[in-house]
């Protein structure tokens, strides 16, 4: 290790900057966050420094910095991009012990200045050593992904028990592990979801259960997450974080194939769509199931295909929940409507052909079809069907028997977002024929009306294909 990471207390402490240029004004914006006195010297002041100027522990000097302004300095920034200004600093730097950065002279710097993630009061300080910042930058943002944005507060939750939980909780060794489980367990997950009293709640429950030195019998949860259309990029980052936690998950054939290896490895996993017996399970079942794991004090992940509430069956899952008092969580997710018509190029709505959009399933509550067909007569409409593959003539002679024109585009897009997508483009009239050519399965989203055309001339190229022929092309 080169450098030794510190966290430097400055507040009311004097940071002079030299420069007024885009690297000066960040320096200047990151001392005055910690509480720095920050004075700049330079002749101008870029568009970067104007949120600062109102603050009162801002000081703009408009002439270059002199001997006497680094007495009692605690840093020197340089970042004024003149060498001769350089090394001055770096002259009054040694004269006066003072510790100096100089952006991008690596010869004039005492420490450097790390990639930073702020989840304040967390904050991860990232560094390269000063060799490859970029690398410390990257990393940064994959960080940013991992870690969620309301940690920080979470941090100034729990911190605000740390006595209490040290005063109770001993030998110190455990009280690791009651961290751990505060962060990780329902406390800090009902926090992360924005369930501030009931977080409240729960950490006061295993407060209680330390004061009395009895372990109650815990009452698990139920998070209803939607996994989206099946590829995994589109998981939100609560999603992938229950996925994570979960003791057990029950799923059925909508979730895609690549979501699978982002679940807990040892979590216990139940096809409620399809059992041993090949029999589907009732709604009633999985409801009964979810409560019934809950009670064991487990926590549930309850894995839906694409958003659950929308034609997921969200609500049925969730009455059985609050009538037996199991807390839950819902997690939306990406519907096939939206994933479908992004990873196929066809806006569902666009000024010229489409003002309104239309969600319709074509799976009646027993099987049969029950549309309103005139209100998907109206023009300037997109209309979406779920669940129409089985139906496709029905649905298209619907169609055309209710007034639509023979040529109105319809698109398919089989397995949406997934790896085996298939984008099939036809009319009203020869849709189906097509579909049967193509030999399709589904799970498969139906797309009605003129927006299909946009498809041709937007170009689409599904995420990753441009880079698979990428790949290609330097194979050559
Ligand atoms: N809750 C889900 C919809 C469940 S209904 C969601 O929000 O997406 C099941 C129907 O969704 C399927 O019959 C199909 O029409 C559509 N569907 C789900 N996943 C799909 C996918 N990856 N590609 C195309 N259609 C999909």
């Amino acid at each position: 290790m080169d450098f030794l990471p510190i966290f430097l207390n400055i507040k009311n402490r004097k940071i002079l900057i030299d420069g007024g240029k885009m690297i000066a004004a960040r320096r200047a914006q990151r001392a005055l966050d910690a509480g720095a006195n920050v004075n700049v010297f330079s002749e101008q002041l870029c568009d970067d420094f104007l949120p600062l100027l109102d603050n009162q522990r801002l000081t703009h000097f408009k002439r270059l910095p002199k001997e006497e302004d680094f007495k009692d300095c605690l840093i020197i920034y340089g970042a004024s991009e003149d060498e001769k200004r350089d090394k001055f600093l770096y002259e009054m730097a040694q004269k006066y012990s003072i510790l100096i950065n100089v952006a991008d002279v690596y010869k004039y710097c005492d420490f450097i200045t790390p990639s930073i993630l702020d989840r304040s009061p967390l904050v991860v300080a990232i560094s390269s050593g000063g060799k490859a910042p970029i690398i410390a930058r990257t990393l940064r943002v994959k960080l940013e992904t991992l870690i969620p944005h309301n940690y920080g507060r979470l941090a100034n939750f729990l911190g605000s028990f740390r006595q209490e939980i040290a005063s109770k909780v001993k030998p110190t060794k455990n009280r690791r592990f009651f961290w751990e489980k505060l962060i990780e367990g329902t406390v800090g997950n009902s926090f992360l979801s924005g369930n501030v009293d009931r977080a409240q709640e729960l950490l006061g429950k295993e407060l209680d259960a330390i004061e009395f030195n009895k372990n109650k019998q815990k009452t698990g949860e139920v998070y209803l997450v939607g996994a989206g259309p099946g590829d995994p990029d589109l998981l939100t980052f609560r999603a992938l974080r229950l996925m994570q936690y979960c003791d057990v998950v029950l799923y059925d054939r909508l979730v895609g194939d690549e979501i699978f290896p982002l679940i807990r490895r040892d979590a216990e996993r139940i096809n409620v769509g399809k059992r041993a017996n090949n029999h589907t399970m009732a709604q009633e079942e999985i409801s009964q199931l979810m409560v019934d794991l809950a009670r064991q004090g487990k926590r549930v992940l309850r894995l839906k295909g694409g958003d659950p509430f929308l034609f997921g069956r969200g609500g049925e899952e969730i009455e059985l929940l609050s009538e037996n008092n199991i807390p839950f969580q819902i997690v939306p997710g990406i519907t096939a409507a939206t994933g479908a018509a992004s990873y196929a190029g066809i806006p569902l709505t666009h000024r010229d052909y489409a003002q309104s959009c239309t969600f319709i399933t074509a799976h009646g509550k027993d099987g049969a079809l029950d549309i309103d067909w005139d209100s998907l007569m109206r023009s300037n409409q997109t209309v979406v069907i779920y669940m129409g593959l089985n139906n496709l003539q029905t649905l298209a002679s619907g169609f055309i028997k209710h007034g639509a024109k023979l040529n109105t585009p319809v698109a398919l897009i089989d397995n949406a977002t997934r790896k085996n997508q298939t984008v099939i483009i036809g009319n009203m009239e020869n849709i189906n024929q097509k579909a049967m050519e193509a030999n399709i399965k589904g799970p498969t989203i139906i797309i009605v009306g003129d927006v299909v055309k946009l498809r041709e001339s937007l170009k689409w190229i599904k995420p990753y294909e441009e880079e698979s022929e990428m790949i290609i092309k330097a194979g050559d």
